[in-house]
């Protein structure tokens, strides 16, 4: 094999030739996504409700165009679809990305307020769905499609967020491998990613620090060093699962976190302080 044709599936355009939406697209991971999946030569639609940061990334790169959708408004979703097949005639990724973090006091449940549990399930959870419907109306009769979730990494922990935030990531990968069940006779595959913490504006506002000081924390608290995870790792796994590279995937979880989720921290610094 010569070194030109070595290296030519590696310059290779990813997504050429594919229309993907992107729920949540105008910040954080959504936004490194859209970018990432556009430079990859995919057509992408942001579905958000900020309209200025989505409107501004649909000037910035000419092949991504921005719809307001309320992911928690049936007719939103079905708009954002419907709008996307008449420009482009084909929806092959949809990337329900769309979610909102839990209120502080609901990290305990005698603090916890069931209007912050139905606000968290009704953007994560029911916002995914919605996704998922209206994204499977079309797919099926294509006989194809890749529908990705953003779970996250307590989808698989305990402890590490508000109650609504885990239940809503349990519940979301439930639902995906659920759709995996129905969806695979019409050769649509449907998968997760789980994050491992991300400086994005959700946690950064959430916790009312800047992007240096939320990596610095994330850094300490991960598995994997010398590395900090960034948007742009999140945007790296879409693009496979929404890929032909990942044609034969279905039904995952794929768990992006440097080992932090299959490692048990507590006896981990119990026992460094043990024998140090
Ligand atoms: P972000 O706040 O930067 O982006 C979330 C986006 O979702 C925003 O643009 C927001 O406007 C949009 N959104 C919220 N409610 C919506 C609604 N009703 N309809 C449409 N859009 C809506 O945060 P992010 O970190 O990029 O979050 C993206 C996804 O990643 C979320 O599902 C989040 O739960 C998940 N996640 C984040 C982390 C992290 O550490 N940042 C870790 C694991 C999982």
């Amino acid at each position: 094999m010569s070194f030109t044709s070595f290296q030519a599936p590696l310059l290779a355009k990813r997504l050429q030739g594919k229309v993907a939406i992107i729920t949540g697209g105008a910040s954080g991971i959504g936004a490194s996504t859209a970018k990432l999946f556009a430079k990859n030569g995919a057509k992408v639609v942001i579905a958000d409700i900020q309209n200025d940061l989505g409107s501004s990334i649909s000037k910035e790169v000419e092949d991504i165009k921005y719809i307001h959708c309320d992911v928690t408004q049936e007719n939103d979703v079905k708009h954002v679809v419907d709008t996307t097949m008449s420009k482009y005639g084909q929806l092959d990724i949809m990337f329900n990305n769309a979610g909102v973090p839990a209120t502080r006091s609901a990290i305990q449940i005698l603090t916890s307020d069931v209007e912050d549990f139905k606000k968290v399930f009704d953007v994560n959870v029911c916002g995914g769905f919605l996704g998922a419907k209206h994204a499977a109306r079309v797919m099926i009769p294509a006989k194809k499609g890749s529908i990705i979730f953003t779970a996250s990494a307590v989808s698989v922990t305990t402890g590490d967020a508000p109650h609504s935030y885990t239940a809503s990531k349990h519940a979301v990968v439930g639902l995906a491998k659920n759709l995996c069940g129905e969806l695979g006779q019409y050769g649509i595959r449907v998968n997760c990613i789980s994050p491992y913490l991300v400086a994005t504006p959700m946690l950064t506002n959430g916790m009312g620090i800047d992007q240096s000081k939320a990596e610095e924390i994330m850094s300490e608290a991960a598995n994997l060093k010398g590395v900090v995870m960034k948007a742009e790792d999140i945007a790296e796994a879409a693009v496979f699962l929404g890929s032909d590279a990942s044609s034969y995937i279905s039904g995952i979880n794929l768990v992006v976190d440097g080992g932090y989720s299959i490692t048990t921290p507590a006896i981990k610094m119990a026992l460094k302080a043990h024998f140090s």
